[in-house]
């Protein structure tokens, strides 16, 4: 059955929907009681109203810090009325129950999210509206708790028909409002952290805020949420979408590889990623000429892909990239000249992210696991010219440099085991995901000539690049390999048990290695 409400609590710095829905149950009878900025709202628009000093006998003090923190209060929230004792106490102490709240907490969110002073964060931290909150939705069996304007309308339409609220609706009700106050404290302790400079592993676990409910996950039997978390970092779950079908799960996965991964370039550069891979990257004078570099690697893949670019995408480069077909685009400017051309491809999603990563920015990662999740810090490491240790009797040329620290900068994006090959800072081969070092490098030199006599072109792309691999050759086949299809330089980390093998190998073959000591396995 429904209960009836006799007495309501309304108490909300969201004021947005509060006067028509206080309207709604004055008329209705109910007695409304409220804290000073709620009733003032709702004494002008002229209904009848009771200030919670009024009902508790005891004023608002310390500049608002404490308004409802009374046992009249509480007590009138968190009473059972079903219990002897707890209707005893009401008489003795002359607690009025309280059958509905409605309350939304001081906008701490938003005062961090505008980057306001430490004191202003501390000021906007709700301490009484969440402790009725907790109270209300911990009775819900007999209370009513409302944490957001959207439920004022269902609410309104349930009292109206059944002349009270549902049991049922209640608990929806209150396992709203718990998980409003564990965001709402999460959002606390994350500014924090932040604040204090996060401790690693993290005190806190995971907090994030609901920021759209996707139409599935990976695969379309699969339920999908995005969330978002923390300071806002540039990128797909922050990006303002110009144009385009809605962002899938997938895109968003993507788009956030191919955006990390161009981050991670000082000049212009254009990453295309297909299913978390990149297939084609390059780095160059203009942004049109790095993506026309980027997609000679692997046309065939690139179809359907995903682009991101670091510099402003221009009128020519969107005329290019439209040329082929595209999911998503991302980059941190479209000019109005690249938006009117990508306005003719209605579907192509194009996300403005409004700025670049910095590649070294500590961030943490999450992955979840069966029955748990795993953080680490993201891999913010890059291959400097200065750290890379020359171990064959033949050193790199300045050119040949410049094309592994490229090539290590693209396979730290590839998912292991990691193959890159790359010539003037385009890539020419890349092999992703396999179980087998030696696999990664057939399947990239397969690419890569695959690609040439795709393209009309006679000698072997590989033949005078230099080759990159996350981490090191366990054996010398993998080097050997590479050698065979013709690298001139390469770039490991080194640190295997056949170390000496691997560069007896190299030295054989003439080839120059050189090992960063850092491995960047992708998993
Ligand atoms: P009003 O605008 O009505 O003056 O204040 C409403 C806000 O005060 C709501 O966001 C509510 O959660 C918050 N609030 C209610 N009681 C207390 C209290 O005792 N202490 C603090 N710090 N905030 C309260």
């Amino acid at each position: 059955a429904a209960l009836p409400i006799r007495r309501a609590l309304i108490s909300v710095s969201d004021k947005a929907g509060i006067v028509e829905f206080a309207r709604f149950l004055a008329d209705r009878g109910v007695e409304i009681l409220s804290t000073g900025g709620s009733y003032k709202a709702m004494a002008d628009a002229g209904i009848p109203v009771k200030e919670v000093s009024a009902h508790t006998g005891f004023p608002e003090i310390m500049d608002g810090r404490v308004k409802t923190l009374h046992p009249k209060i509480h007590g009138g929230l968190l009473a059972r009325r079903d219990s002897d004792e707890h209707l005893e106490a009401m008489t003795d102490y002359g607690i009025a129950p309280i059958d509905l709240l409605v309350s939304n907490l001081y906008p701490f969110e938003a005062t961090i999210a505008r980057g306001a002073s430490f004191d202003d964060g501390i000021e906007n931290i709700d301490i009484g509206g969440p402790a009725m909150t907790r109270a209300a939705a911990k009775n819900h069996a007999f209370v009513a708790v409302v944490t957001s304007p959207v439920d004022y309308e269902p609410l309104r339409l349930e009292i109206a028909s059944n002349g009270g609220t549902l049991g049922a609706t209640r608990r929806r009700l209150a396992a709203a409002a718990f998980a409003r106050t564990a965001a709402y404290d999460a959002a606390i302790a994350g500014w924090f952290a932040e604040v204090e400079g996060e401790t690693f592993p993290p005190r806190l676990s995971l907090s994030g805020k609901l920021a759209e409910t996707l139409r599935y996950g990976e695969n379309p039997h699969q339920a999908a949420a995005l969330y978002l978390t923390g300071t806002p970092v540039p990128g797909p779950a922050t990006a303002e979408q110009l144009q385009g079908k809605e962002l899938s799960y997938n895109n968003i996965l993507d788009a956030d590889a191919a955006f990390e991964a161009v981050s991670e370039f000082a000049e212009p550069a254009v990453v295309i990623v297909k299913h978390a891979n990149p297939c084609g990257v390059a780095v160059a004078a203009t942004l049109g000429e790095a993506y026309a570099k980027a997609l000679i690697c692997d046309p065939v893949s690139a179809f359907g892909g995903i682009i991101a670019a670091n510099r402003p995408i221009d009128g020519a480069t969107a005329q290019a990239i439209t040329a082929l077909f595209a999911e998503v685009v991302i980059a941190p400017e479209i000019t109005p000249e690249a938006a009117a051309v990508f306005a003719a491809k209605a579907n192509l999603r194009v996300l403005k992210t409004g700025g670049m990563q910095d590649p070294k920015q500590r961030r943490r990662i999450l992955r979840s696991v069966a029955g748990g999740f795993l953080t680490q810090t993201r891999d913010d490491a890059a291959p400097v010219a200065s750290e890379l240790k020359v171990v064959t009797r033949k050193a790199p040329t300045a050119g040949q440099i410049d094309d592994l620290l490229f090539a290590t900068q693209v396979a730290k994006h590839v998912r292991s085991n990691a193959i890159v090959f790359a010539k003037g800072r385009i890539t020419v081969g890349i092999g992703a995901g396999q179980m087998s070092r030696v696999d990664s490098v057939k399947i990239a030199v397969a690419k890569a000539a695959e690609a040439a006599t795709a393209a009309g072109e006679t000698g072997s792309r590989i033949a005078g690049s230099v080759a990159a691999s996350e981490a090191f050759f366990p054996f010398a086949d993998g080097l050997v390999a590479l050698v065979e299809a013709g690298a001139t330089a390469v770039i490991q980390p080194g640190g295997s048990m056949r170390d000496r093998e691997v560069i007896d190998a190299a030295d054989a073959a003439g080839i120059a290695m050189v090992f960063t000591g850092r491995r960047h396995f992708r998993h």
